[in-house]
């Protein structure tokens, strides 16, 4: 069964989410309290609707609770996003992702109980600065504040070298769970396999030692 979702605001975060959504084949309903936006949205969602979502009568009356997942992108106006991720806690909605703008905005939503808070922009931020000042760092993934899944390229300095040469879980304390060379990716990797150039290195640990491992083996 397809899963419901309902995606408030309809700014260029919640659109891509809307469009996301849908390309992956889910439900959405669209809601804007601007009806311009809902215009651009009435082909793309399942359902869009002019709707001020800061309203209790209007939440209950679209069902608002029926929906398995609701992301609330309202961005500048962080009254209208506090109020609505309220409204939505109070009818009992299962999951609500909300987009903060900034800190303190974080923090009382957290307090309210919004099961997901994004920074978009931010995290965004950190990723291209990521990858523009280290010439390894392809892409990561945030585990958590200590731990991270990083993709690097590896350097000239290890090709030919096995894991075993390598031996980076003793020496650094990660992990090398994948290596992707062209288009095929191999998981878990045997101990005596050889690391080729163009190799990438799928690896995880924390963020220090998955630096260390940067600097002193993959820097040119
Ligand atoms: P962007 O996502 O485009 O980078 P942004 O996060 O600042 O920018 P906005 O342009 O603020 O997004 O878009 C948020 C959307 O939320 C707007 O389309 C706005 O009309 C809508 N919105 C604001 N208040 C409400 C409300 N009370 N009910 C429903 N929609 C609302």
């Amino acid at each position: 069964m397809k899963k419901e979702f309902a995606v408030i605001g309809l700014g260029r975060f919640g659109g891509s989410i809307c469009r996301e959504l849908v390309i992956q084949g889910m439900e959405v309903l669209a809601i804007d309290i601007d009806e311009e936006r809902v215009n651009e949205y009435a082909e793309v969602a399942t359902h869009a609707v002019i709707a001020d979502t800061t309203d209790e009568n209007v939440l209950k009356n679209l069902g608002i609770r029926n929906f398995e997942h609701v992301i609330v992108a309202i961005g500048d106006n962080i009254q209208a996003s506090i109020l609505t991720t309220l409204m939505l806690k109070e009818q009992g909605v299962k999951k609500i992702t909300v987009k903060a703008q900034n800190d303190h905005h974080e923090k009382v939503l957290k307090k309210i109980g919004a099961d997901q808070i994004v920074h978009p922009e931010r995290d965004m931020g950190v990723r291209i600065v990521t990858n523009l000042v280290s010439n390894n760092v392809l892409d990561y993934l945030e585990l958590s504040a200590e731990y991270s899944i990083v993709e690097l390229i590896a350097s000239s300095k290890i090709h030919g070298k096995t894991l075993i040469d390598l031996d980076v879980r003793a020496i650094y304390g990660v992990n090398i769970v994948a290596i992707k060379r062209g288009e095929s990716i191999m998981i878990s990797p045997q101990a005596h396999e050889e690391i080729l150039k163009d190799d990438i290195l799928v690896v995880i640990g924390a963020y220090q030692d998955i630096n260390r491992l940067e600097k002193k083996l993959l820097n040119e």
